[in-house]
């Protein structure tokens, strides 16, 4: 009998890594510049100290800055209790990558708190904003490194952080994105991932001879960019027929009627228990047929173990890396397409990059404007990716990853950091 010895389980920074291998063989980038691609630059690691409810309690944060070869680190900054190192690590490495894929002038960074804000109240996010953000000021800047929301942040916190960087420096609106409207924040930020998400799906459909009116959406999450890609596809006719959330799911084959969802969501603070919906068991959320199925919540959600269960046409990746390199062979080996997160939900940053430019110039941009920019540079980094995966014969996936790696590379290139 030989022994049976469990493979240790890859972390997600690793599996980035394993993604960037296979693309560096596709863009022709030589092995010895990919150390230097791969890993971030700097690592910064903070402790925040609370007293709450008379206790002193210690958390733990993390701004990792990944790339700054094509313009100032950029990236959010997440609150979740499974915020650690090996994660914000991946996070920032894919922030790279999604700017290089969109060409917007920004390298790669992530931040994050390893702390549950769903049960802390105002004052006590309020003072954990403060201390992070005045801990790891000495590394940003509207020229070094933009923070944004992420899970578990909101505009309201991007206002506390600008304030607190303005403390030590001045008047900076352009120190974070995602900002409140009244700080210099942008119309069409708070929506922009989620419209981003349509966005690309709609042009993957039509380049499918396929339209999204009347297509079978289910959406797991309906946070900032779920309960808006929920909208934005109604908004294309398409029929949302099951979302879920941290409490539970709902489904209704006919279409769950998502202006109310909102309504309901806001005065119940979850999607369970929403009329004309039937409750179902958050472990089937994946499983149900449809055609476009939309992780939009965490990360590693569509594994090796569960994705020879997904019965979708296509998943479109709203989270930043919700399915693994496992559960991608899989997915692939079953016909499904796998839309990939640096392009899918890049809609976010691009507007982020708009609010940047709007602080920069001191100069508002009409709403008109934004939607009409982020329909234009996504539509035209997407129709890359598709002409690039056709041409070399290749998933989405791994053309996204080589037009963003040589994009990077030759960015290090012409800085002089590589072998010249
Ligand atoms: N957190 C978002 C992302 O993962 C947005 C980042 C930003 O706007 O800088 O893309």
């Amino acid at each position: 009998m030989t022994a049976q010895t469990a493979q240790p389980k890859s972390s997600p920074f690793e599996e980035v890594n394993r993604r960037l291998d296979e693309a560096s063989e596709v863009a022709g980038v030589p092995q010895e510049a990919m150390a230097l691609l791969k890993n971030p630059y700097r690592e910064i690691r903070v402790e925040i100290p609370l007293v709450i409810d008379d206790h002193l309690q210690l958390f733990t944060g993390f701004r990792i800055q990944h790339n700054a070869a094509r313009g100032p680190y950029k990236g959010g900054i997440r609150y979740h209790p499974h915020v650690d190192l090996e994660e914000v690590r991946s996070l920032a490495s894919l922030m790279t990558w999604k700017t290089a894929l969109v060409e917007i002038p920004f390298g790669g960074a992530k931040g994050g708190v390893a702390c549950d804000p769903t049960i802390m109240n105002d004052k006590e996010l309020y003072d954990l904003t403060v201390t992070f953000f005045t801990r790891i000021s000495m590394v940003l800047g509207p020229t070094r490194d933009v923070p944004a929301p992420d899970m578990g942040t909101n505009a309201k916190i991007m206002g506390w952080a600008m304030a607190a960087y303005g403390r030590l420096n001045g008047h900076t609106p352009a120190i974070v994105t995602g900002k409140p409207l009244e700080l210099g924040g942008s119309v069409g930020r708070e929506d922009a991932t989620g419209k981003g998400v349509v966005i690309i799906t709609e042009q993957w459909a039509e380049a499918n001879g396929l339209s999204l009116k009347g297509a079978r959406v289910v959406i797991q999450g309906f946070g900032n960019v779920g309960s808006f890609a929920a909208k934005h596809f109604v908004g294309k006719q398409a029929k949302v027929i099951a979302v879920g959330d941290v409490k539970g799911s709902i489904k209704n084959d006919k279409g769950l009627d998502i202006p109310e969802l909102f309504k309901h969501v806001q005065a119940t603070g979850s999607v369970i228990g929403f009329k004309e919906s039937d409750p179902l068991n958050s472990d089937q959320l994946l499983f149900q047929e449809c055609d476009y199925l939309v992780p939009a919540a965490l990360g590693g959600v569509i594994t090796g173990q569960n994705a020879g269960g997904v019965k979708a046409q296509v998943v479109v990746e709203a989270a930043n890396h919700p399915v693994t390199p496992e559960g991608e062979d899989i997915l692939t080996g079953n016909n499904i397409v796998v839309i990939p997160d640096i392009i899918a939900n890049a809609g976010g940053v691009t507007v982020s990059y708009f609010e940047w430019a709007q602080n920069i110039q001191q100069f508002a941009w009409k709403e008109a404007r934004i939607h009409e920019e982020l329909y234009a540079i996504l539509r035209k980094s997407f129709a890359n990716v598709m002409h690039f995966a056709k041409e070399h014969d290749c998933s989405l996936r791994l053309a996204s990853f080589s037009i963003a790696l040589d994009r990077v590379y030759r960015a290090s290139k012409a800085r002089g950091y590589l072998r010249l």
